[in-house]
């Protein structure tokens, strides 16, 4: 069997894509650089923004060899229309089987593929013990971590669409032994279930001196940190299954300027007032001596994601955000701090209304809007033709 990946080419070195390579190659198959001499198209919808490329492939494809999606997404029913056959869940038994089969068709007879006339079941097994360690560069190897959260924040859809599972720790702690001292150890997972480990684990991401048990003090600084913090109040943040608490909001601030670790962080805007973010500010402290090290904050509109608890939640019921009016307010107390520019709520609302859509006229409508700027124009045109799509539900948490 021969297989072509159609994917975005910024993720073909991936942990997931080098893992499927690998399992596809343990199973006797062939990945194929031409799509000419392929059997058989594979899919990854990891992200709904992927949808795009699955799209493209379908209609390219369409008649001429078998396409087979796979990913998060493909868990979504609108997915149907545009794959011959979907992959539900881990790939391992997938694989496996599909390196037995004689006849392409014998593929609608494994347990976890769904097709347009039957539905598989989700197969949630992942083997961590046949789970080889990947080479992604010289000095990154990835090991497959585990899947899903157990945090399960309201608006995560990864962590509601993905049972939760994690490495055994002996797995983790004879892999760092393996690899070489010059080389470091990507756990892929969303969540990191080893405190004890900490201290083995953060030296192999170079930022704790294992002989005093410290923090390495950088001499420039280091991009290391990245937090995801979601929302301005500490009560909006428990209310959204994520409680973060403003000290500890503080504490990394400080400890950053301490060890001079550069920190990323990640906010949701929609469900909160422009003027909730001097709560937030508040955690800051005062610091005007330099810009470094640089604390940068990354917004985006959030989704009302299927299968979440924000699913069909009124999607024209989110507030507008101004990231220029925060960037002042954090130019007056603390310089390290860089707002970047919130992206396009339209861009969040094609998201969250691609994945509402059942029949395909649904979806080509709301993907024929993926480029729409303006908000208001969005809602509009999808309020004439399809208002259901919009949402029902009232937005409780607003
Ligand atoms: S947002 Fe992060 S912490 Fe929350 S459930 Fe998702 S992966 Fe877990």
């Amino acid at each position: 069997m021969k297989i072509y990946f159609s994917e975005n080419k910024r993720y073909s070195n991936c942990g997931t894509m080098q893992l499927l390579r690998y399992l596809i190659s343990k199973n006797n198959m062939e990945v194929v650089e031409n799509a000419n001499n392929c059997d058989i198209v594979f899919v990854s919808l990891f992200d709904i923004t992927e949808f795009s490329n699955l799209r493209k492939t379908y209609l390219t494809f369409k008649g001429k060899k078998p396409v087979i999606v796979g990913g998060d997404v493909a868990k979504l029913d609108f997915v149907k229309n545009y794959a011959d056959y979907i992959c539900l869940g881990e790939a391992y038994h997938f694989i496996e089987e599909l390196g037995k089969i004689k006849n392409i068709k014998e593929i609608e007879n494994i347990k976890n593929v769904t097709t347009k006339s039957k539905e598989g079941i989700i197969d949630y097994d992942i083997d961590y013990y046949k789970n080889p360690l990947i080479k992604a560069s010289k000095k990154v190897i990835y090991y497959y971590g585990g899947k899903g959260c157990p945090q399960k924040c309201k608006f995560c859809f990864y962590s509601h669409v993905n049972s939760y599972s994690q490495i055994p720790e002996s797995l983790v702690l004879s892999a760092l032994k393996k690899i070489p001292k010059s080389t470091k150890l990507y756990l892929t997972s969303a969540y990191f279930p080893f405190p004890d480990m900490q201290n083995c684990y953060l030296k192999k991401l170079g930022m704790i001196d294992l002989k005093i048990g410290q923090y390495l003090k950088r001499k420039y600084p280091s991009r290391s940190f990245r937090m995801g913090i979601e929302f301005f109040k500490e009560s909006k943040r428990k209310e959204m299954g994520k409680p973060i608490s403003d000290e500890k909001i503080t504490e990394a601030v400080n400890k950053s300027l301490y060890w001079n670790h550069e920190i990323t962080m990640y906010l949701l805007a929609g469900l909160e007032k422009q003027e909730d973010m001097y709560k937030f500010i508040e955690c800051f402290p005062e610091y005007q001596k330099t810009y470094s090290p640089r604390i940068t904050i990354h917004f985006q509109y959030i989704d009302f994601n299927e299968k979440t608890p924000l699913e069909g939640l009124n999607i024209t019921q989110r507030n507008d955000f101004n990231t220029d009016s925060m960037q002042k307010e954090f130019n007056k107390k603390n310089r390290r701090v860089r707002v970047m520019q919130i992206k396009y709520k339209a861009n969040s609302t094609y998201r969250t209304l691609l994945q509402r859509t059942k029949n395909k006229e649904e979806t080509e409508f709301v993907y024929s809007l993926r480029n729409e700027k303006n908000n208001d124009v969005f809602i509009n045109k999808v309020m004439k033709i399809y208002p259901e799509l919009l949402g029902i539900k009232e937005n409780i948490y607003v």
